[in-house]
């Protein structure tokens, strides 16, 4: 029996997936995008007072989105063209369930790898062209993937994480849950029991069809240990990009501190 596990959004958690339609067309799809892209933008820059940062981030958010699509395509899974939404982040949605947690952790992995070469680019062109917004950008993205690396599903962490063991899922959940209670900012709050929601039905999918999910989890003890040094390596460039474009802002503008 196929496992009715739902066709789920990479990003962001639990929110309402676009339709599967199967029949949206490239430029459609692609000016969906764009759409969703500048009210995201507008929505952030009154946020955040800062036009340029905003649209900065997005841009970096769309980048983090095109490595899921690209690698999508390499492995053969049919996915929509990414969709934003403001205050929680961007979506694309897979047609289809991945084949095994391998296929879906290639794929998540691919969103936060192509956002750090991306927010790498930027620090580096911030520092070319002596832009400190740039700087801003790339610091707040690189503390984005971060984030996106926690590993809990749906985020692309949890994904990750899930192929080489779900217990990786617990301390993932707690990081959730204590940094709801400890910042209790409102965004947070929303972003946090989106996420929460969407760990609670992945858990209790797993859990009432556990013989095929086994199936689904299985992979060879190095293939795992060679995912978790990516996992780790990963999470350790980000926070070298981080602490260098910290360290390029004045005190009262450092991200992630
Ligand atoms: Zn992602």
């Amino acid at each position: 029996m196929e496992p009715s596990r739902p066709v789920f959004t990479v990003h962001p958690p639990g929110a309402p997936a676009p339709r599967p339609s199967g029949g949206e067309g490239f430029a459609r799809g692609y000016s969906k995008t764009l759409l969703s892209m500048l009210v995201t933008i507008a929505v952030f820059a009154w946020w955040i007072g800062d036009w340029q940062v905003a649209a900065g981030v997005v841009v970096l958010i769309f980048v983090h989105e095109m490595g899921h699509v690209i690698a999508a395509k390499v492995l053969g899974m049919p996915v929509t063209a990414p969709l934003f939404i403001p205050f929680i982040g961007a979506a694309i949605v897979m047609r289809e369930n991945p084949r095994d947690a391998m296929t879906e952790a290639l794929m998540a992995y691919a969103g936060p790898l192509a956002g750090c070469v991306g927010s790498w680019a930027c620090l580096w062109l911030a520092q070319q062209t002596s832009q400190l917004w740039l700087v801003e950008v790339a610091a707040i993205s690189f503390g984005l993937n971060l984030f996106n690396l926690i590993p809990v599903p749906p985020l692309d962490g949890g994904r990750v994480c899930a192929a080489v063991s779900r217990w990786f899922w617990l301390p993932g959940l707690l990081l959730i849950a204590g940094t709801m209670i400890v910042l209790h900012a409102w965004q947070m709050l929303l972003v946090g029991t989106l996420i929460l929601g969407s760990a609670y039905q992945r858990i209790r999918d797993d859990m009432s069809h556990q013989a095929e999910m086994r199936q689904y989890y299985r992979t060879s003890l190095p293939l795992r240990a060679l995912v978790a040094a990516f996992y780790l390596g990963l999470i350790g460039v980000l926070l070298i990009g981080l602490s260098a474009a910290n360290g390029l802002l004045p005190q009262a503008i450092s991200f992630g501190n």
